[in-house]
């Protein structure tokens, strides 16, 4: 797979391409990542790519013209086909993991950071395919939202994590938020492991897992359930652990 990324600050993307797993991922080719600096697009003495708003108000408004003309340098629009087009925005659709899974499927996406009170209207309705959002907050940037969403993506792709494993069972996957984690030494300030991930037993400790899953599912985020396959078992069991509340 391919990701692209516009911005105006190449250098706050790059540090992270360039880490952790997806930096590895990079160097062993399981997906190449590229930013592209707008500015070079700019095609005007100054490099200026930003504007006052029409009709007045705060703050500068990323012009058109660079943007698309950045976007257009990353494909032939002869030979190939138009990269699908996303952009960061407060307004778009919130990202969830359903949303990764989907765009790691794709050859190739763009990611496009908008910047100060965001981006012309019109290069948006002319070249951008979906908008993005990753949370209802607003940032002084697309950079780390961009980031956000390449990260997700890349974690989704074959090789880039051990296993599928590693995010089939994770929080969201599914549908569910994932069991606690533990790790050594077994007995921490007097706080214990739960003796079942010591038994070595794995048919238990999945059983184990899978109901600490719907626990704190329950707990930590209810109205997930109401969009999850659970089976006969499990439902009797999220019952008890509503009938547990009430009596508390
Ligand atoms: N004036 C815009 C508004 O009220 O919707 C906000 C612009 S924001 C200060 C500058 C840029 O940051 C946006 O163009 C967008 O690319 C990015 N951004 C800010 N918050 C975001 C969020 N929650 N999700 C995705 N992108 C965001």
């Amino acid at each position: 797979m391919r990701i692209d990324i516009l911005t105006l600050f190449p250098e706050m993307c790059n540090a992270v391409i360039s880490s952790s797993i997806i930096g590895r991922a990079v160097a062993a080719n399981k997906v190449e990542i590229f930013c592209t600096n707008i500015r070079d697009f700019a095609n005007n003495k100054h490099n200026k790519v930003d504007d006052t708003p029409y009709g007045g108000g705060m703050g500068m408004v990323m012009a058109a013209e660079p943007i698309d003309n950045a976007f257009n340098s990353l494909y032939d629009a002869n030979t190939e086909e138009k990269p699908h087009l996303i952009y960061l925005s407060p307004k778009g659709k919130t990202f969830t993991q359903q949303k990764a899974v989907e765009l790691s499927k794709k050859e190739r996406i763009v990611l496009l950071c908008g910047h100060y009170e965001g981006v012309d209207e019109r290069v948006i309705e002319k070249i951008v395919d979906e908008e993005i959002s990753i949370g209802d907050y607003v940032l002084t940037g697309g950079e780390l939202p961009a980031l956000v969403v390449a990260d997700a993506v890349c974690r989704m792709l074959p090789g880039v994590l051990a296993d599928d494993v590693c995010f089939t069972e994770e929080s969201h996957f599914s549908g569910l938020l994932e069991y606690p984690q533990y790790t050594k030494p077994a007995v921490w300030q007097d706080r214990e492991v739960p003796e079942v991930l010591l038994s070595g037993h794995h048919a238990n400790i999945e059983k184990w897992r899978r109901k600490m899953s719907l626990k704190t599912t329950f707990n930590k985020r209810p109205e997930l359930l109401n969009s999850a396959t659970l089976n006969a078992d499990e439902l009797k069991y999220i019952d008890e652990l509503r009938e547990e509340k009430h009596d508390i």
